[in-house]
């Protein structure tokens, strides 16, 4: 029996927002949504050839009813969201059966919307997540010791939810990876001093990457949450060459998994590509592990069926959650959502057919995993 998703709705639990001017999009931003590459050679010689390009630019085409080549398409866009409006950015999202839309603020405020610019434009609910690396950046210059950062970050973390704020990321995987520690907080001091001064000097150059004090905030902070009940993402797995591959293995975090404080702590692992089956065994054996399979869904298309296979094989299905991880264009969130929903109901579909699942279950597992296990996670109001 076929297995229709269409009618479920999803939570994005992760995304960003859209880029500042997307309705003019150019070559350069289609090619950036569909990659992890900065290097200029790559994105103008060989982002083209992934099939993920190809891919998008059939499908847009085929929306758009153009031809499928980049220059007629990218105009054919911009013409047809000249001429919708608002219309067109909303029937993606409808037609990707996004419902809610869960936001890290932390990338590049001044290149994309704001929380509520996004919410218009988008024409939906959007719930606001805080990157803590940029939270402690931006304090940096204002806070004249680490003891008065610890405060204003206990502070922050404390009236999180009162401005609609439903979680925490953090991006360790691209600062000192993700074997964290508690921190010596001698040590911590001496680095904060140091910060604090050129943080002053250049407030836009700040960049928090010495293990000493990373790890020392990032224990303060995931007590807190823990105090607090506030879900943790923690960027996984790939990401651009910022990120050290080597060290972004979830299987790093042992030792936040395995410490008695943070035994209630929610855990969200992003992304996870290639470790998701090392995501699907924490989350099979960590009571507060969650994850999902966003950018590399997108980004490998043709192995998104394979990721959930990996992902289902161990993970109880009240652990994985659904997310693009999409930013910049509308069409991003519509190629990555269509592409999730369709390997999720192939690879349900063959549980059935060889009877691992019935089909009442394979059902309710495609809720709990497009809102349900999200809508419970992050306390959002149910969507059945
Ligand atoms: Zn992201």
């Amino acid at each position: 029996m076929a297995l229709s998703l269409d009618e479920i709705p999803a939570v994005d639990q992760h995304c960003h927002a859209f880029r500042k001017g997307f309705e003019r999009m150019t070559p350069q931003m289609l090619r950036q949504s569909l990659t992890e590459a900065t290097d200029a050679q790559v994105l103008e010689q060989h982002t083209p050839q992934t099939i993920a390009y190809r891919w998008a630019l059939r499908q847009c085409a085929k929306r758009l009813g153009c031809a499928t080549d980049e220059e007629t398409l990218v105009a054919a866009r911009n013409r047809s969201i000249a001429q919708a409006g608002s219309a067109y950015t909303r029937h993606l999202l409808d037609d990707a059966g996004i419902a809610h839309l869960c936001v890290d603020t932390g990338l590049q405020p001044e290149h994309y919307q704001d929380t509520d610019t996004f919410a218009v434009s988008a024409a939906r609910p959007v719930h606001p997540i805080l990157r803590l690396e940029r939270f402690f950046e931006e304090q940096l210059p204002y806070c004249t010791s680490l003891d008065d950062l610890v405060d204003q970050t206990r502070q922050t973390l404390h009236a999180l939810r009162n401005d609609g704020t439903i979680a925490v990321k953090s991006i360790a995987a691209y600062r000192i990876g993700l074997a964290l520690e508690p921190g010596d907080p001698a040590a911590a001091r001496s680095v904060f001093d140091a910060l604090h001064q050129a943080a002053i000097q250049h407030p836009e150059h700040v960049r928090l990457s010495d293990p000493a004090l990373l790890d020392f905030l990032l224990w303060e902070a995931l007590r807190c949450c823990a105090d607090e009940a506030i879900p943790v993402q923690f960027h996984t797995g790939y990401g651009d060459p910022d990120a050290d591959l080597r060290t972004a293995s979830p299987l790093h975090l042992r030792r936040v998994l395995e410490d008695p404080d943070f035994h209630d702590l929610p855990v969200v692992l992003l992304h996870c590509y290639p470790y998701v089956r090392e995501a699907g065994y924490l989350a099979a054996v960590y009571p507060q592990v969650f994850f999902d399979l966003s950018l590399a869904s997108g980004h490998a298309p043709s192995l998104a069926e394979q990721l959930f296979e990996e992902a289902f094989a161990l993970a109880p299905s009240s652990k994985l959650l659904f997310a693009t991880d999409a930013h910049s264009l509308p069409e991003a969130y519509w190629l990555f959502a269509r592409v999730q929903r369709q390997a999720l109901a192939m690879v349900l579909e063959k549980l059935m057919r060889n009877n691992w699942l019935t089909a009442e279950q394979s059902e309710g597992i495609a809720h709990q995993i497009l809102w349900r296990n999200a809508c419970q996670l992050y306390g959002l109001p149910s969507l059945g």
